[in-house]
């Protein structure tokens, strides 16, 4: 396998006196995907966060693509590839459809590169197509997740950080995120993504991060992880 596009290092991480993660080490292999798996509160999100440079660890490196990035700022791990995309959190509520898709093509390929990326993604997402004179506010819960997709997918990151992105979905619309996220993947992303979905994730995933009380449970290949979703699925 290639060199890993992330690693994770010995990190500890928490919130003021709050320690979420201890010790966590894993990689994400360079053009694979990672899921990372794990019961409520066994600090997934945290990882996440810190893999995006939103929370600082207190111990423990991080390394992107070989160099060491710890302590960097979100907006620097940005600009060097990585991207996440949070429920909801990436549309601007109050301007349309068309109109966010519009900023974020500019903003990544320029103002020649807007039209074309428009068609392509609403050739792959018709629903947007429909909807792009309407409020991104007014979408619902998947079709705001589809839009935030479609702009990652325009311009794809080196390492896309997806958390818990078909949480409260119908599972038709889960569907269509997952095939969206291997569309990214064939674009040449790699992939850490955060699931209460084992199964689909682990259907998408080359490895696997079980985490347990914010300490690493298993690391290593998804189809090695066997009996250790059932006692996750008992959670
Ligand atoms: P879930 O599947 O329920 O979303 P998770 O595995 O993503 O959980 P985290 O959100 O990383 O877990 O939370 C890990 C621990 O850190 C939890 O005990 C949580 O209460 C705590 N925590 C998370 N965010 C904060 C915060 N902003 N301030 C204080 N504690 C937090």
């Amino acid at each position: 396998m290639s060199a890993p596009v992330l690693e994770l290092d010995g990190i500890d991480a928490g919130y003021g006196a709050f320690r979420a993660l201890f010790g966590v080490t894993f990689s994400v292999p360079s053009g694979g995907v990672c899921a990372l798996l794990g019961p409520n509160g066994a600090g997934k999100t945290t990882v996440a966060r810190v893999a995006s440079g939103l929370v600082r660890p207190t111990n423990g490196r991080l390394r992107l693509r070989g160099d060491d990035v710890t302590g960097q700022p979100a907006w620097k791990l940005a600009r060097a590839g990585v991207a996440h995309a949070v429920e909801g959190r990436s549309v601007f509520a109050s301007l349309t459809v068309e109109e966010n898709l519009v900023l974020a093509f500019r903003r990544s390929l320029g103002r020649k590169g807007v039209d074309g990326a428009l068609e392509r993604a609403y050739a792959s997402f018709p629903r947007l197509g429909e909807r792009r004179s309407q409020e991104a506010g007014t979408l619902s819960g998947g079709e705001q997740r589809m839009l935030s997709l479609a702009r990652v997918l325009a311009d794809p990151p080196a390492l896309l950080i997806a958390d818990e992105l078909s949480l409260g979905l119908a599972p038709v619309i889960v569907d269509e995120v997952y095939r969206t996220l291997q569309a990214i993947r064939e674009a040449g992303s790699s992939l850490l993504i955060v699931e209460q979905h084992v199964h689909r994730a682990l259907d998408l995933a080359d490895v696997a991060v079980l985490l347990g009380k914010g300490s690493v449970r298993y690391a290593g290949p998804a189809a090695g992880i066997g009996d250790l979703t059932q006692e996750l699925l008992a959670n």
